[in-house]
């Protein structure tokens, strides 16, 4: 276990801020220290502005996210189409072009891979497996000071952390210290890996990456920043609003945009913790309804929502009403609500505008988060679908698109800037 200041130094050596080399060091606004809500955490040291940036942070490692059902593409570039993928014939990677086979990423998989002994040949071995295990097997590139950097962060280690570890051993013969850490680089990016977004629309491999820095962010559904991708996946992250010093920096570790039992549940899913922070302790979410249902009652247009938002069992009722409905109730709708968006062509800008206003509102308020993402995806197909336009489509009214930026400015105000944390 490092210490806290030996931990410090390490990500000031990796954010380029310090150098063990020529003992220089350039000062930020941060330290690592003890967190409020235990462990450790990042805390302010001085006071920072609203928009200023606390770090630009990079991946110690990061490739392909490791979920079964994900789509697997070319383990270089990430393309998801080819008809021209190859599977190396020293490595059994997914390649798309000679080019991604001679590029310095593949040689470095390459030669990592290809020096374990096989147990099949090697066009037998499972490349789907390979490449949900590639970002763990990107650890053995890494520095002795970098993996102890990565192995001090904090780690899941529940038996279903880094199955695909141990499915590889059908393949190869891995070295025993190789495989621990290897299974510990797993158990790592599991607790702390942050999904790197692509360009939205863009079609390719989803990836994620082991961030160090803010991976040591502890979480908040009000966060007091934000962060951002560029070309070369480097994450920076800003605040969103003043920080006084002595303060925790947090980050959301799930969807800002989504309500209350949606961000509870995948948190406790990726996470394995119910979180209980201000946001989802009060029903109303700071009065953005979210998560609001339409009353039951047929008489009645109020909203339907959770009596005790942290109890995942709790009855709802209705704000005009008080109608109460029990929890089952409203996980059946829940669910009803969450295969009619599975069904969605989501390209399909009058099937999705349809949906929007013939067949779901019908449910739920103009307030829930599914709104909302609708609207956001049909702001983004007007934009660039064929014989639509932003501002010229007829359409775009009863879709209330030109008020969904004032609604997202009035989330963004509630949910970010009401009281201190
Ligand atoms: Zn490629
Ligand atoms: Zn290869
Ligand atoms: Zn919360
Ligand atoms: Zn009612």
């Amino acid at each position: 276990m490092l210490s806290a200041e030996q931990l410090s130094l390490m990500v000031k050596e990796h954010l380029g801020l310090y150098s063990y080399y020529d003992d220089v060091q350039h000062s930020c606004k941060w330290i690592v220290g003890e967190s409020s809500v235990g462990g450790r955490g990042l805390i302010a040291t001085e006071n920072i502005a609203a928009g200023e940036v606390l770090f630009v942070d990079h991946p110690l490692i990061y490739g392909p996210r490791a979920g079964t059902i994900l789509q697997q593409g070319c383990t270089v570039c990430c393309k998801l189409d080819s008809d021209e993928f190859f599977k190396c014939s020293k490595c059994a990677l997914l390649l798309c072009s000679g080019q991604c086979q001679d590029s310095g990423v593949h040689s470095d998989d390459c030669a990592i891979i290809s020096r374990w002994g096989t147990k099949v040949p090697i066009e037998d071995v499972d490349d789907k497996l390979l490449s949900r295990a590639l970002t763990a097997i990107r650890v053995l590139l890494l520095s002795e000071n970098q993996k102890q950097f990565m192995a001090s962060l904090q780690a899941h280690t529940s038996p279903q952390h880094g199955t695909e570890i141990k499915d590889l051993k059908q393949f190869f013969d891995i070295p025993e210290d190789e495989e621990q850490l290897m299974t510990l680089a797993c158990c790592v990016l599991d607790t702390n890996a942050f999904q790197i977004a692509s360009l939205y629309g863009k079609k390719e491999m989803s990836l994620r990456g082991l961030y160090p820095v803010s991976g040591l962010l502890n979480h908040n559904c009000i966060s007091n920043t934000r962060y951002s991708y560029n070309n070369e996946y480097q994450m920076t992250v800003k605040a969103v609003k003043p920080i006084p010093k002595g303060a925790e920096i947090f980050t959301c570790y799930s969807g800002v945009l989504w309500g209350t039992p949606a961000r509870r549940t995948h948190l406790y899913k990726t996470k394995h913790f119910w979180c209980k922070c201000e946001r989802c302790a009060d029903p109303t979410e700071r009065g953005t309804l979210l998560a609001a249902l339409k009353c039951f009652s047929s008489e009645c247009s109020g909203c339907l929502l959770p009596i005790e938002p942290l109890k995942p069992s709790t009855p709802w009722r209705c704000l005009e009403c008080s109608l109460r409905i029990p929890s089952n109730n409203i996980c059946a709708i829940q669910g009803a609500l969450g295969s009619l968006m599975g069904t969605l062509n989501f390209e399909n800008v009058e099937e999705l505008e349809n949906f929007l206003l013939y067949r779901v509102t019908k449910y739920i308020p103009k307030t829930n988060q599914i709104v909302i993402d609708l609207q956001c995806r049909l702001i983004w197909e007007f934009g660039d679908a064929e014989g639509f336009r932003w501002h010229g489509k007829i359409a775009c009214k009863p879709c209330n698109l030109e008020k969904l930026y004032s609604r997202l400015i009035m989330i963004h105000v509630l949910v970010y800037t009401s009281t201190e944390m």
